[in-house]
């Protein structure tokens, strides 16, 4: 049985198990090749995503200052205003971060200053900073690391991290587990690994997770505060570091991620 605190023990990933990405790395080839395509599905879906949560502002702001509100009302209204706002300014962030990255890609070797990095330090702290969601989510979380480093960006790279943690936590149900595994595997390579017991993606689905905007369930995305951004970030900054992922995932059982960067 799992211990409810934090704890430390040494690094266990069946990684052999795992599939390779190759499908991902395929549908990069497309991206380039068929830009403009992508780009207007991109723009197309951004759009959509900011008209939802603009329209229910309006909406409320409209049922306000017609009087239509009743007092009691106000507050509620207020609140639900706030909230749908906070799901732009989170969807806007997402949107800017991957322009970013999708900006260091073009200008692979200015894009940051390689420092070393010390992955195992990274999981063990975004797995502290994390401790709040999981408890929110009745979800336990863990890790287990052993030495793994390399030059890299440490803001990416937890950033990675903390993507493939909240996904596991939110796509979780509660009483489920969540381990952070960091560690070097028989090649000398470094690696993290985000294990779940979670819900579980659809064999059809695993290709598509890391596209801008895919989602499985759209409304549990969204009720959980997803922006549909959140794997297509880990996988640009995966391609950044020049790492590979890899997946397995089955409904009902769970998914393990792992992000494997080149030896030193
Ligand atoms: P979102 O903001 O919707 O979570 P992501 O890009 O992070 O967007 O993930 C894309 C989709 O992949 C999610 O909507 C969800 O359906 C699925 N997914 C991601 N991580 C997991 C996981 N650990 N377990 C089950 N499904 C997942």
């Amino acid at each position: 049985h799992m211990a409810e605190h934090i704890d430390t023990i040494e690094a266990e990933v069946p990684y052999e198990e795992l599939v390779p990405l190759a499908h991902t790395i395929q549908s990069d080839r497309k991206l380039r090749e068929d830009n403009e395509a992508i780009r207007r599905e991109f723009t197309a879906n951004v759009s959509h995503e900011l008209k939802t949560p603009l329209t229910s502002i309006s909406g409320y702001a409209e049922l306000m200052e017609n009087g239509m509100a009743k007092a009691e009302d106000v507050p509620v209204f207020a609140q639900r205003i706030h909230k749908e706002a906070s799901r732009m300014i989170t969807l806007v962030t997402d949107i800017l971060q991957l322009s970013e990255l999708d900006g260091m890609r073009d200008c692979k070797e200015k894009s940051f200053e390689p420092e070393p990095v010390d992955l195992a330090a990274v999981t063990r702290d975004t797995c502290v900073n994390m401790t709040m969601n999981a408890r929110k989510a009745y979800v336990t979380l863990q890790y287990k690391t052993e030495p793994a480093s390399l030059m890299g960006s440490r803001d990416l790279l937890s950033e990675l991290v903390t993507n493939l943690c909240d996904n596991a936590i939110r796509y979780n149900r509660p009483g489920g587990h969540v381990c952070l595994y960091s560690g070097t595997d028989g090649d000398g390579c470094p690696y993290v690994a985000v294990e779940d017991n979670g819900i579980g993606i659809p064999q059809d689905a695993q290709a598509r997770v890391f596209e801008r905007f895919y989602r499985v369930d759209k409304s549990r995305s969204k009720a959980t505060g997803g922006t549909g951004l959140g794997l297509a970030i880990v996988k640009h900054i995966a391609m950044l570091h020049g790492a590979r992922i890899d997946l397995k995932s089955q409904v009902g059982t769970g998914t393990t991620i792992r992000v494997t960067f080149p030896k030193a």
